[in-house]
């Protein structure tokens, strides 16, 4: 099926559904559904990492038992290397079946809705489903068509929580802070760059929505057309949240960070537009370069795929600045806590 196509049936049901706002309340889901950023406090995300240092300390064996004789299912309409095998893996060591069912080669292809999917999935036994989705809102539709938990593992241009998690665990080590342990304090003083394509990333819309509720300062860095001004609006009324700036120039953006997050052009999402890639390479790679001269002891931070070349250097990204493998890592163990929770597990 064509991402075309899975837009619009699942955006025929988002019409068609009482609440048309994708991040609409928590509560008309199964608890342990993650959907959104906004939905967590900070006293939620605080739960996540102690569980997750938790979960981490456990042996092989122990952890092995957590999950053991339950079941989750993997709903994947998008491409994923990272996110996809980290949560099946996460489910895995926990000791639960785990089941992938992807857009190709399942009767999605032949037309069946995202509902019918799910609902299938939850006849056969899934007891949460982690859902990625071309189409914004797509996990709160599944979530109240199975009333399963589900968790959101990116959809559309909208959110990536579990991402934002993995990013905030990743900071914490790489800045010596204890990871177990988060308030709304813990992040004071740090100041974090996003930088390139602001405009279609659910990574900048979930770092953006935690990440100053922490304390930290969040610098947002592109060119115009892929960073509008309205970005400033990221998390306003969110309990708590801190203020977002735009900084154009990265030379002055990186003089300022410590840790600097470079995200993808998403050329999947880039219809219709009319990019300088040319420029913004000049204006907004991060070269080894610009690096050294601007922010030699910044962490550096991508959520991947990195296209090596375009908003990033290939030597920056194996570099000893670079986090970007760290946070793969991360992403492992932050999901454990994320699947324990969905299953209403305590540990
Ligand atoms: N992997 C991230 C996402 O799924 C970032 C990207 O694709 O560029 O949103």
């Amino acid at each position: 099926m064509t991402e075309l196509a899975a837009t619009t049936k699942v955006e025929e049901c988002l019409l068609s559904a009482p609440s048309e706002n994708p991040s609409a309340r928590v509560s008309e889901y199964a608890e342990g559904s993650l959907l959104s950023m906004e939905q967590l406090s900070v006293a939620d995300v605080a739960g996540i990492l102690a569980n997750t240092s938790h979960l981490e300390r456990m042996t092989a064996a122990e952890r092995a038992r957590v999950l053991a004789g339950r079941t989750i299912a993997l709903l994947f309409y998008e491409s994923s290397t990272r996110t996809r095998t980290s949560f099946e893996l996460a489910a895995k060591s926990l000791g639960a079946t785990t089941t992938l069912v992807s857009d190709k080669s399942s009767s999605i292809e032949k037309g069946e809705s995202l509902k019918d999917t799910g609902l299938t999935l939850r006849a056969l036994g899934a007891e949460a489903i982690i859902l990625r989705h071309p189409a914004s809102g797509a996990p709160s539709l599944l979530a109240r068509a199975t009333g399963l938990p589900v968790l959101n593992a990116g959809d559309g241009m909208h959110q990536h929580p579990s991402q934002a998690l993995l990013d905030l665990r990743t900071i914490l080590l790489r800045l010596g802070k204890d990871a177990s342990t988060v308030h709304a304090k813990t992040l004071d003083g740090v100041t974090v760059s996003i930088v390139g394509d602001i405009l279609h990333s659910r990574v900048a819309r979930s770092d953006a929505m935690l990440l100053p509720r922490l304390g930290a300062r969040v610098l947002l860095c592109g060119p115009v057309e892929l960073l509008p001004e309205d970005a400033l609006g990221l998390g306003a009324g969110i309990e708590g949240s801190g203020s977002l700036e735009i900084e154009r120039d990265f030379d002055r953006a990186l003089r300022q960070s410590d840790v600097v997050m470079m995200l993808r052009i998403q050329k999947e999402r880039l219809a219709g537009f009319d990019l300088d890639l040319g420029e913004f390479v000049a204006r907004y790679q991060l070269s080894m370069e610009r690096l050294a001269a601007c922010a030699p002891k910044a962490v550096v931070m991508h959520p991947g795929p990195i296209i090596r070349g375009l908003e990033i250097a290939g030597e920056v990204a194996d570099g000893q600045q670079s986090a970007i493998e760290e946070q793969v890592a991360q992403g492992l163990v932050v999901r454990r806590a994320l699947l324990v929770r969905a299953l209403g597990v305590t540990v």
